[in-house]
């Protein structure tokens, strides 16, 4: 077996054991594996030990493999930060878009996927963390943004999104992975249905399903760790 394969068989244990020890409070996880920086190949193996979803940061690399990937059923994510300059690339070669935080890129999206005939996923990324973190729309903004975005056509909003700052803290953590829960169940109460939490990666995935991750992000867990490398892209990106 490949050491992909591997970890991929050790990530899905660990969701399966939270699940089960959550007993009837468990929410089905989707496992995503974020495939950033990762060669096409690589893909190949981790699609070949069973999973289905990847998600991708950068609109380019992100084409390139796809094009040498046509053939796999791969259900694509963007995760990355959103440029309104690349909401067509986005809307045509993705099926889930993670990060939508105005209006205007939603616009954007929505009016491609008109043209194109084509439904997409979205969710709302919501700043959980205050003032350290850059992107995502504040919590009070959520419902405003989600009312207007609710009346555009072709876009499925289904639910939100969180990035948190890095922290040692590990009960500060929780405490956001669960600010993003009890929102999206007030959106729910006022009306919105919607059924995804996307929060979660490599080092923090166990205690967001605990707090009602239904999208856990996982790269290096499964990949290795990311070879660092500085392009612009990458700095847009988060931190790591
Ligand atoms: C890179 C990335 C991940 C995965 O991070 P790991 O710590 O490698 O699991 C998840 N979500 C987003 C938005 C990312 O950019």
């Amino acid at each position: 077996m490949s050491i992909y394969a591997e970890r991929l068989q050790a990530v899905q244990a660990q969701i399966h054991q939270m699940q089960t020890n959550l007993g009837s409070n468990a929410q089905n996880v989707m496992l995503l594996a974020v495939s950033k920086t990762q060669s096409a190949s690589i893909v190949r193996e981790v699609f070949d030990a069973g999973q289905r979803a990847f998600g991708e940061n950068y609109v380019q690399e992100a084409i390139d493999k796809q094009a040498e990937l046509t053939e796999l059923a791969i259900e694509w994510h963007f995760i990355g930060p959103i440029q309104s300059n690349k909401t067509q690339l986005i809307a045509k070669h993705f099926d889930w878009v993670h990060g939508v935080d105005r209006l205007k890129i939603a616009q954007r999206l929505s009016t491609t996927c008109q043209e194109i005939n084509k439904t997409l996923n979205i969710c709302l990324q919501v700043n959980i963390s205050g003032e350290a973190s850059k992107s995502g729309v504040a919590p009070e903004a959520v419902l405003p943004l989600l009312t207007e975005i609710h009346a555009l056509p072709q876009l499925r909003i289904r639910g939100l999104m969180a990035i948190p700052e890095p922290t040692q803290n590990v009960e500060l953590q929780r405490e956001r992975f669960k600010s993003l829960r009890l929102l999206k169940e007030s959106l729910q109460a006022a009306g919105y249905p919607m059924d995804t939490l996307s929060m979660g990666m490599s080092e923090d995935f166990g205690m967001a399903i605990q707090e009602g991750a239904t999208i856990v992000r996982i790269g290096s867990a499964i990949f290795g760790a990311r070879p660092s490398k500085q392009t612009s892209d990458t700095q847009a990106s988060i931190g790591k």
